[in-house]
């Protein structure tokens, strides 16, 4: 099953069109994405039982809008695939390293991306979108508190995660605004053959910078969902983007960062493409003169 936000009203996605859950449902599911994903367990055995009786409307390319807009908690997984650490000149990680990217930095699957500073970096993952509360769970029932999966980008404006030397802001330098693109559709893990092994990429203007799948992630999805259930509760809507692969502008020599005009486009098996074009601040960000 595939499902997408539509100016705020959660659709399922079919190979002929669009079907807006809560008219079909008669009300039950929906509107939004969160009300389906807070009732996901009896979602899933409705659309078991009500598959035939759905028309879908057909819509010439779809716009659709961030597929969970706003997430209680956003978790981040760094360091996860092995040559990305090597990139990055760090040791591969004993346990998962977590961050958070805050909830407003989540931002549609295409459009602007505002470049605060000139260190802003791009890294495609995958992303999780938990579709049943975990508490304390087992790596074996990790999966099936997973709703689905979707694509994400992990922006991150290096000069400001590394702030601060010693004990560098991951959260803030990654959660400028738009910085987490989500989307453009929710994939339940049922779609794939091995839901452990999904192919993801980024393209800069059309050049393939990372190329990877997600059989390579040192912790993979059961693990990194069981060992965060065993510290906070995952709810409905939370998000979990998994790590990325090498290929990252920080890891050139010289470092490659983006400049306005820079056409990105990140891709998830299954999933799809967001595509997002940069565009120059009115402002920059600068720490020291916003300090003076
Ligand atoms: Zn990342």
């Amino acid at each position: 099953m595939k499902l997408a936000n539509l100016r705020g009203r959660a659709v399922l996605v079919l190979d002929d069109g669009l079907v807006d859950i809560d008219e079909a449902s008669g009300g039950e599911f929906g509107p939004a994405v969160h009300g389906v994903l807070n009732d996901w367990d009896c979602f899933v055995a409705w659309c078991d039982g009500a598959r035939h009786q759905w028309s879908a409307v057909s819509v010439a390319e779809p716009v659709f809008d961030a597929v969970v807009p706003r997430p209680g908690q956003v978790f981040a997984v760094g360091l996860n695939y092995r040559a990305h650490a090597i990139e990055a000149g760090l040791p591969i990680p004993e346990v998962p390293l977590v961050f958070t990217k805050f909830p407003s930095s989540i931002a549609a699957p295409q459009g602007d991306l505002e470049l605060p500073t000139d260190q802003v970096d791009w890294e495609v993952e995958l992303a999780l979108v938990v579709g049943r509360e975990a508490r304390k769970v087992s790596q074996d029932q990790a999966w099936s508190h997973v709703a689905g999966v979707t694509a994400a980008q992990d922006f991150s404006a290096r000069d400001v995660q590394l702030l601060g030397g010693a004990k560098p802001q991951f959260s803030l330098g990654k959660s400028f605004e738009s910085f987490t693109p989500l989307g453009p559709v929710l994939v339940t893990p049922d779609e794939y053959d091995d839901p452990d092994a999904i192919e993801v990429s980024c393209a800069i203007n059309g050049e393939t910078v990372q190329s990877s799948s997600t059989a390579d992630l040192i912790f993979p999805v059961s693990a990194i969902v069981s060992y965060l259930s065993h510290i906070v509760t995952l709810r409905p809507g939370d998000v979990i983007l998994t790590g990325t692969p090498s290929g990252v502008g920080l890891g050139m020599t010289p470092p490659r960062y983006l400049v306005p005009g820079d056409e990105v486009t990140t891709y998830v098996a299954g999933v799809g493409r967001m595509t997002h074009v940069c565009r120059a601040p009115e402002h920059a960000f600068d720490a020291v003169a916003l300090l003076a």
